[in-house]
Order: C-alpha cells, then sequence, then structure tokens
C-alpha cells in the first residue's frame, strides 16, 4: 500500500497515471488488510445494509475526491448525484444529529449498493461495525450500544494522500458532501 503511494507521490504532479496507480493499488492494499482482519474478527456489515451510508464521511482527502467524481462522471444522471450532493453540503450539521437525519448519500443505489464502490474513500472503507448492524441505525434502541472500531489506515497513509492533494491545489480533508459539491 505504501509503496504504490510513496510512488505516486515521487512522480510528477501532473502524472496522473502514477497518481492513479498508487490510489488504485493503495486502496486495495487497504481493502485486502480489511478482509484479513475481518476473518480473525467477523464484522457485522454486508451487502445492502446502509445505516453508515446514511451518514457524512469526514477526513475524505482531495485526491480520493477527484477519483470519486471521475467516477461520477461517468454518470448518465451525474447532474442530478451532483446537485443532491451540493444539496447535502448546504444543510451541514453536527456529525450526532447528521446521523439521526439519515439522508442517504447519493451515490447509494436502491439495492443499498454504492454506485461508485471501486471508487469510494478510505472513510467509507474502514467504517465497520461488530455489533448487529441494526444497532447502527440511529433509530434503533440500542444505537448507543454499537460499536465502530473505525480500521483507520497507519497515519503515514494520510499524510501521503493529504500530499497528494496539496500539491494539486485540493482539499487535504474534507468530509464526503462537502468535497463533492465543491
Ligand atoms: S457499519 Fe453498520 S450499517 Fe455500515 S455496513 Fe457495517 S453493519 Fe452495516
Ligand atoms: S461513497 Fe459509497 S460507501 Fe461512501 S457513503 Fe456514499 S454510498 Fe456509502
Amino acid at each position: 500500500m505504501l509503496h504504490a503511494l510513496q510512488d505516486a507521490l515521487r512522480a510528477a504532479p501532473d502524472d496522473e497515471a502514477a497518481l492513479e496507480r498508487g490510489l488504485s493499488e493503495g486502496l486495495a492494499a487497504y481493502d485486502a488488510y480489511l478482509a484479513l482482519v475481518v476473518t480473525a474478527h467477523p464484522m457485522s456489515c454486508r451487502v445492502g445494509c446502509t445505516a453508515c451510508c446514511h451518514d457524512n464521511p469526514r477526513g475524505v482527502t482531495g485526491v480520493e475526491i477527484e477519483r470519486l467524481r471521475r467516477s461520477v462522471d461517468t454518470f448518465p444522471d451525474r447532474a442530478r448525484v451532483k446537485s443532491a450532493f451540493a444539496r447535502l453540503a448546504a444543510q451541514r450539521a453536527d456529525a450526532e444529529a447528521w446521523r439521526r437525519r439519515q439522508e442517504p448519500c447519493p451515490l447509494l443505489d436502491g439495492d443499498g449498493r454504492c454506485r461508485a464502490y471501486a471508487a469510494r474513500p478510505l472513510a467509507c472503507r474502514a467504517f465497520v461495525a461488530v455489533t448487529p448492524a441494526e444497532w447502527c441505525d440511529p433509530s434503533s434502541p440500542r444505537y448507543a450500544d454499537r460499536v465502530n472500531p473505525h480500521l483507520d489506515p497507519p497515519r503515514v497513509i494520510l499524510q501521503i494522500l493529504q500530499a497528494l492533494s496539496a500539491r494539486r491545489g485540493l482539499s487535504v480533508a474534507t468530509d464526503l458532501h462537502t468535497g463533492m459539491a465543491g
């Protein structure tokens, strides 16, 4: 994971191929790490379980937003998706209040899948639950007891993503809605 991202940082700032390779390999390596963790410590996450996609992931770097936008640009309804992000970004609230509003991410499809799954940021990948999936729903009586361990990647990964973002004049960290609306 680190090597691919370090190579992207060593490449020229306008080397789009190196950046794409770094992000794609780096994120794939993080997924492989998560898969290993899940083997040892089973999580409750499954396809179609979407309470966490009714939140606004924080700490998303500019290069991740840029990559996600490129994915959205391939959608036939990209204008609708972008406008939905802009609407959400204009209605900011503190994290807990926002979770309770249960606004679906504009990238969530009708089957509870992320339409930009391969390009989703680390903040989305890292969000898992060890308590029952239904506890992630803010309307659950057990919501306060949920355990989301936040399997964040090593700090150095975030620092590289921030450095890659900064040298492209992008935000080093933002929330998903603001980034996608920008
Ligand atoms: S974090 Fe919670 S809502 Fe999200 S996929 Fe896992 S169990 Fe489901
Ligand atoms: S980008 Fe995808 S994974 Fe992340 S909140 Fe939106 S739908 Fe969920």
